[in-house]
């Protein structure tokens, strides 16, 4: 047998022989020819490219609407929860598309596990960025401007660099992909100034569509999304916050009463997949090494550990050994580990978005997995120095709002999967759901709630 091509761009270059090596005898550049005659692909055609590229046999909830939208050259705005699979809404209609698909993401750790995911997959794509070697990125702007991406990652700043938008006048580009597309919004919890300017995205291209996906978005956010990005009639797509699967258990504790549920917490969930996230680098090398030397092997994970450490620390969490991992919360962007049995927080998030997110990593496969926010009192000083220190007084407003309701969720006497439903907008059913602890599903090792106490109120 002859050499296969092996990736999408060799599939369109040559044209004979199977596509890929994993090639079930679906010729590639037939799917790729019929959809670039009449601009939309069969849903048949666009499960083959599932299977072929992703090794999954069904799309999940609402993937397939998003991709026949942007193959129909609409603009798209999806709020997909995480584990919702985002990625792939944005990934896949660039196969079918002359040109390449230009993703905007904040982070540049996302960026890489992407553009090595879909390169694995046979998928030309790259990724723009200062960590990058300047040869590497040469060879990139090199294959942009000859047609052969099919998907190129950014970073906002490096998007609207004048040599960027030159490069990308002289490449074809297909439409933007807007990925983490809160960030643009002053409301979210995410704000990013720099995010602002992708609105002249539109001037400068006019023909492409934009597409803005978020994992996290109140009503408010969805609205300024839609607006700073001037998004034209988009297809609108939002999935339910619901995660049936997700045993929300929160507590209020001391340090001994948190380091026992944390213990008991992992005790229960023994052998399993389970991310600790602590608030700084010091509660997460001393909580790393206190659970090795009682006996449940863990492993650190944080900003100032030199890259190196941090990536075998992630690579060997994900082979599963260790099964525990304490984070700070630069731990798990782009994380897509799909049985992580329990996340447990060790302090209190600045957001309910941001505890929706970090949670969320819990139980993509859909299995049974719990979210235990143990929390301190000292958690809320903290958190009101650093909100004093926010000098913009509407921003520092929004931070407080964001707070209170974190809190607010925390001590929550009614269903916590009601609680977080609302806060995104979201209209609940109201019954027991028999999966947070206020309904009574909390389980032996979590305690009886300690008697609530007077809180503190605060300058602001
Ligand atoms: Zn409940």
């Amino acid at each position: 047998m002859g050499r296969s091509p092996r990736t999408a761009a060799d599939a369109l270059v040559r044209p004979t022989g199977p596509a890929h090596s994993r090639s079930r005898g679906y010729p590639i550049v037939v799917i790729l020819c019929r959809c670039q005659n009449t601009g939309v692909a069969s849903p048949q055609e666009l499960l083959e490219a599932l299977e072929r590229y992703w090794g999954s046999s069904a799309f999940r909830l609402r993937q397939l609407e998003i991709i026949e939208a942007v193959l129909a050259g609409r603009d798209v705005a999806a709020v997909l929860p995480t584990g919702g699979g985002k990625s792939l809404c944005y990934q896949m209609p660039a196969l079918f598309l002359k040109g390449t698909a230009v993703v905007v993401s904040p982070l540049i750790a996302l960026m890489k596990d992407q553009v090595e995911q879909l390169k694995r997959r046979g998928i030309p794509a790259a990724a723009l960025n200062s960590s990058l070697p300047h040869a590497e990125q040469v060879k990139s702007q090199q294959a942009l401007v000859a047609g052969k991406l099919k998907l190129l990652y950014l970073a906002p700043e490096r998007l609207l660099r004048p040599d960027t938008l030159e490069m990308l006048r002289r490449a074809r580009v297909c439409y933007f992909a807007v990925d983490e597309a809160h960030c643009i919004s002053e409301w979210g919890h995410e704000f990013r100034p720099e995010y602002r300017q992708l609105a002249n995205l539109r001037d400068l291209h006019p023909e492409a569509p934009v597409l803005a996906f978020t994992a996290s978005a109140t009503l408010r956010v969805r609205h300024d999304l839609l607006a700073q990005l001037r998004l034209r009639d988009p297809a609108k797509f939002i999935r339910s916050f619901a995660r049936p699967n997700l045993r929300y258990l929160a507590r209020e504790t001391d340090t001994r009463e948190q380091r026992r549920l944390l213990l008991a917490a992992l005790r229960a969930h023994q052998g399993a997949s389970v991310i600790v996230y602590a608030a700084t680098v010091a509660q997460v090398e001393e909580t790393a090494a206190d659970l090795t030397e009682h006996g449940i092997p863990a492993v650190a994970y944080h900003a100032q550990m030199e890259a190196d450490r941090r990536r075998r620390a992630q690579d060997g969490w994900m082979a599963g050994s260790p099964s525990v991992l304490v984070g700070t919360i630069a731990f798990g962007m782009g994380i897509d580990k799909p049985d992580v049995r329990a996340v447990i927080h060790l302090s209190l998030p600045k957001s309910v978005e941001q505890y929706y997110q970090e949670a969320g990593r819990a139980g993509r496969d859909g299995l049974p997995s719990d979210c235990l926010l143990a929390w301190r009192p000292q958690d809320i000083g903290i958190n009101v120095y650093f909100l004093k220190q926010i000098s913009d007084p509407q921003e520092r407003r929004r931070a407080w709002r964001r707070f209170d309701e974190i809190r607010a969720f925390a001590g929550a006497t009614q269903c916590r999967h009601q609680v977080i439903c609302r806060h995104f907008g979201e209209r609940a059913r109201s019954q027991l759901c028999r999966m947070c602890d206020v309904c009574g599903a909390a389980p032996s090792w979590l305690a009886a709630p300690a008697a609530p106490r007077r809180r503190r109120a605060y300058n602001r």
